[in-house]
């Protein structure tokens, strides 16, 4: 315990311990997962499993704290494994090179504690809160905008949840290909991982917080449940079912079973649009 000594005397033992039983999924490890797990990681999180498919680009290095040159072109969520065993060598870690669709977002999510949402497409965070619903597993959202951030805890049967106000995105709607600083990430994934205490100690709001980079102006908004909510108030989860277009970002190609670690066999190669990668048999479609 002499590595929590600092912050045993900030949160106390129980709060410790519920940290270390925690089984967590961080979806997604650009600018905002890879901010989460080094956070998470440090807080000696028992279990955390990261998920993405894409690669390290000189384009995440401005704004990724743990990605370096040394990094370009290797799987994101291998990088991000590699460099959280360096720094807390007690926390399990597994890396899983895959997208959160309708496919697999219902198995991810199961057996997990609590979910943070580090996505950058409303559409594949539409169903991940679907699945987190589902299974009655809470989930931390996080969204950027330029110098602009919001975030929220949704805690199945007691909050709103995501698809009480967002609705899908069509196009370039779809995904959040917009500038931001390294500053904005890194704050908004300390807010989720301060979000994430908090539930622990049982403390649970029903709020959207927003936060104004540039004004340093904070705002809380009561979020109520929407009585027509297809996911928390009907339970129909119709972004699971469904199969919503996404016409950016990463999408799959193949639709092989998810796999954990599989980094050997990776193949990027050039598209008109963008790039193809694969990790043996399964293989993404990247939109640039
Ligand atoms: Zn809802």
């Amino acid at each position: 315990m002499e590595r929590y000594s600092r912050q045993l005397l900030a949160l106390g033992i129980d709060v410790q311990e519920r940290i270390m039983e925690s089984k967590v999924a961080v979806v997604g490890c650009g600018a905002l997962g890879s901010s989460l797990a080094e956070l998470l990681g440090r807080l000696g999180v028992g279990e955390i499993t990261i998920i993405d498919a894409d690669i390290v680009e000189m384009s995440n290095l401005h704004r990724t704290h743990l990605f370096t040159e040394k990094d370009l072109m290797r799987p994101k969520a291998i990088v991000c494994k590699e460099k959280i065993e360096e720094i807390n060598s007690e926390v399990k870690i597994n890396a899983v090179l895959d997208i959160v669709d309708q496919t697999n977002a219902l198995d991810i999510v199961k057996g997990k504690d609590i979910v943070f949402d580090a996505l950058d497409s409303v559409n594949y965070r539409l169903i991940l809160n679907d699945a987190c619903v589902a299974n009655k597993v809470p989930l931390i959202y996080a969204g950027i905008s330029g110098e602009y951030g919001t975030v929220k805890l949704i805690v199945p049967g007691k909050t709103s949840c995501l698809s009480c106000f967002m609705t899908p995105g069509e196009g370039s709607n779809s995904c959040e290909i917009i500038g931001t600083t390294s500053i904005v990430p890194t704050v908004m994934a300390s807010l989720q991982v301060q979000l994430y205490l908090n539930y622990l100690r049982r403390e649970v709001q029903d709020e959207m917080i927003l936060f104004d980079f540039r004004t340093m102006n904070m705002e809380k908004v009561k979020i109520n449940m929407n009585p027509n909510c297809e996911a928390c108030a009907l339970h129909e989860y119709i972004y699971i079912k469904e199969n919503i277009s996404q016409s950016c970002g990463i999408s799959r190609i193949s639709n092989e079973t998810l796999s954990e670690d599989s980094s050997s066999e990776i193949k990027i190669s050039k598209t008109q649009d963008g790039l193809t990668i694969c990790y043996g048999s399964k293989c993404f479609k990247k939109r640039v």
